[in-house]
């Protein structure tokens, strides 16, 4: 008989795991082993679980780069008994947690399912419970004795998600999460089916990598018709600053007058990679498409092309904090290295 799939839970925090303080009306997170009880149908699944909780579950407001370190050191020291992974992780920073990860571990090859919920766990109407055991049974999915997906995903709601390709669109509806440029992995219906055409491929054979991403200091700044010369003259000129996300519009457009455009030179100049990204929801950069990106193009903007805003920035951080990659960041933020980013 051949052994039942080994899934690890990690447990760091979130709604899912949260219960009312009826006297203040706030959620506050509560011992994971509550969670268990809440959902005895865990003890049914075709897989055995084993559970990890952070000691100090937190609201995924919290989250840093030390927790993106303690989830992936808590993966690499169970990665060879385990089959898969489920990360509890609240929703409100998931989508950046989740991109992390998938840059931090190179040459995976099993699945990291993160999920979480909007409303907690002992919630009548909660959907934690379908989120939780889903995600659980897609990570013990195998095909030929080889796991389904071997790549670091969200499940919500129904479907299965490429982690670095999502953004959170709703605190208020179940579906809080979507992939505006890539489509789908799998859904969840009566039958779990998965789209094979759009996972990634197992790298069995390659050597596994885990890599830390360490705190940097990078500025996000989303561009605002009126933005003002003084503000970001400001922000250009923080000391110690390493690199830039410049949300811009559309197709990857932004003012041509000369201050706006000379700030970024003299950016540039300094050495610090400014990174384009668009700031909407759905399409791809495309530099040099109007006369105002052509400028962009041409001093050496990074084309974020159509990675998410969750994406760009964690990946800016990894390719800060592997030293050897030196002068190389353009050019491999514009490749993809998990699936995040599109090839045109
Ligand atoms: N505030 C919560 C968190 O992100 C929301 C959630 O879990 O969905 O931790």
């Amino acid at each position: 008989m051949s052994k039942i799939p080994h899934i690890l839970i990690i447990y760091t925090g979130g709604t899912i795991g949260m219960m009312k303080d009826y006297k203040t009306n706030v959620l506050r997170s509560f011992d994971f082993k509550h969670i268990y009880n809440s959902i005895p149908e865990l003890n049914h699944l075709d897989c055995s679980l084993e559970t990890i909780s952070f000691e100090q579950p937190i609201d995924s407001s919290n989250i840093n780069p030390s927790h993106w370190d303690s989830i992936a050191t808590t993966i690499q020291s169970h990665y060879h008994k385990a089959d898969g992974f489920v990360v509890l992780h609240g929703s409100d920073t998931m989508s950046y947690t989740a991109s992390a990860i998938s840059f931090m571990i190179e040459n995976l090859d099993k699945p990291i399912i993160f999920t979480g919920s909007q409303l907690p766990i002992g919630d009548l109407r909660t959907d934690a419970k379908e989120n939780m055991i889903t995600a659980i049974e897609i990570a013990a999915a195998q095909k030929n004795g080889k796991p389904r997906i071997a790549e670091v995903c969200i499940y919500f709601e129904y479907k299965l998600y490429r982690a670095n390709r999502t953004t959170k669109i709703s605190a208020a509806q179940f579906q809080a999460f979507d992939s505006p440029n890539y489509p789908i992995l799998a859904e969840s219906g009566v039958e779990l089916k998965f789209h094979e055409h759009t996972l990634l491929p197992l790298k069995s054979s390659k050597e596994l990598i885990f890599r830390k991403i360490l705190p940097q200091n990078v500025l996000l700044i989303k561009l605002f018709p009126g933005i003002t010369e003084a503000v970001l003259h400001h922000m250009f000129q923080m000391p110690e600053l390493k690199g830039v996300i410049l949300e811009t519009y559309g197709s990857g457009n932004a003012p041509t007058e000369q201050w706006f455009l000379e700030i970024l030179r003299n950016t540039l100049k300094k050495g610090i990679p400014i990174v384009d990204i668009t700031q909407c929801f759905a399409g791809s950069v495309v530099l040099g498409k109007y006369e105002t990106s052509l400028e962009l193009l041409e001093m050496g903007l990074i084309d974020g092309k159509d990675i998410t805003t969750e994406a760009a920035v964690t990946k800016l951080m990894y390719l800060f904090s592997i030293p050897e990659i030196g002068g190389r960041i353009k050019d491999l933020f514009e490749t993809s290295l998990r699936g995040e980013i599109g090839n045109t």
